[in-house]
């Protein structure tokens, strides 16, 4: 018999990454799909399409699993907000998904989700507390409290991205009425606008002449050339990265966890970004919680969202649907 495989999707604010993936957890169909300015209709549609292309790859699958960017009511799979991906606002997720695709359908915040695939195979593995933080268009947070996903009251915890760390700070970007949010000064995002401010400040830099030949400063760039050793790009990561530390500071202060993953497309910045903020962590945060703590990047990188929509999806079929 061929072993047991489900489909896991993880939707992000920009983009949607979605697989195959096995009980050993092995990814063995991977779709990619963007979705800027589409509306809900246009979001739906990239969502069921891209299904169904993996499944055209894996017609044995029974159940799907999806990590999405809003706030999910965990019981009824009603997706209540989203502040990166509007087009999820008020959206019947589970039941609309379900009924499209004729198959059952599992749906959890995706920073809940990499919670949880870290948690049983990952980087927080045999941990009991521990907290997610998946930098990308803002940051997907998520906690395990006593060895379970923490989701709150009604399912839409737990939204680290939101803490307020700066009272009068810059707007929250997306949708979110806060100010100074832990999210408008720390994701993958948040890489590419200090790295075009330093462009504009330094226009004889490495990111300077890729800004005067009109190439987009994002936090992927950023990256690549901090990785390069230009100065300039690990300056920019030095400082998002004690950034990320004065939130994480917390976050330990609060939950005391044994471990915090850092995942989305911004750990590629690995040491560059950890350090700093581990730094700032041994500085700040309070004994003994400080001493305790480990700052890991995720085991399954910026993949975490799916194979932990794909556990849910496994969870599901264990539970006999
Ligand atoms: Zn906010």
């Amino acid at each position: 018999m061929p072993p047991t495989r489900v489909i896991g999707i993880d939707a992000g604010g920009t983009k949607l990454l979605g697989g195959v993936v096995d009980e050993q957890m092995v990814v063995h169909h991977r779709v990619h799909r963007t979705w800027r300015g589409a509306d809900r209709q246009e979001t739906l549609d990239i969502f069921t399409g891209a299904v169904e292309e993996i499944r055209a790859a894996a017609p044995e699958v029974e159940v799907i699993g999806f990590g999405v960017p809003a706030l999910v009511e965990w019981e009824t799979g009603i997706s209540r907000w989203s502040n990166h991906l509007p087009a999820l606002d008020g959206v019947p997720f589970r039941d609309l998904m379900s009924e499209r695709l004729g198959l059952p359908v599992v749906v959890d915040n995706d920073g809940n989700a990499s919670m949880l695939a870290e948690a049983r195979s990952g980087a927080a593995a045999g941990a009991n507390h521990a907290v997610m933080v998946s930098l990308g268009t803002g940051i997907g947070g998520g906690l395990l409290v006593n060895g379970e996903v923490y989701r709150g009251a009604t399912g839409v915890g737990a939204e680290l991205g939101h803490v307020v760390l700066q009272l009068h700070g810059p707007d929250c970007p997306g949708d979110c009425p806060g100010q100074g949010c832990f999210e408008a000064l720390v994701s993958g995002n948040a890489i590419g606008r200090e790295g075009l401010l330093g462009a504009h400040e330094h226009p004889e830099s490495q990111l300077g002449l890729r800004l005067a030949a009109d190439k987009e400063i994002s936090g992927g760039l950023v990256t690549e050339l901090a990785h390069d050793g230009d100065p300039l790009a690990r300056e920019v990561l030095d400082e998002v990265g004690r950034r990320l530390g004065h939130g994480l500071v917390g976050l330990v202060n609060t939950f005391n966890p044994e471990v915090i993953v850092i995942g989305g497309g911004a750990v590629r910045g690995g040491d560059m970004l950890l350090e700093p903020a581990r730094g700032v962590v041994a500085e700040r945060a309070l004994p003994p919680a400080r001493e305790l703590v480990r700052i890991l990047p995720a085991h399954y990188g910026d993949e975490a969202g799916m194979m932990g929509a794909a556990l849910l999806a496994f969870d599901q079929l264990e539970a006999g649907l």
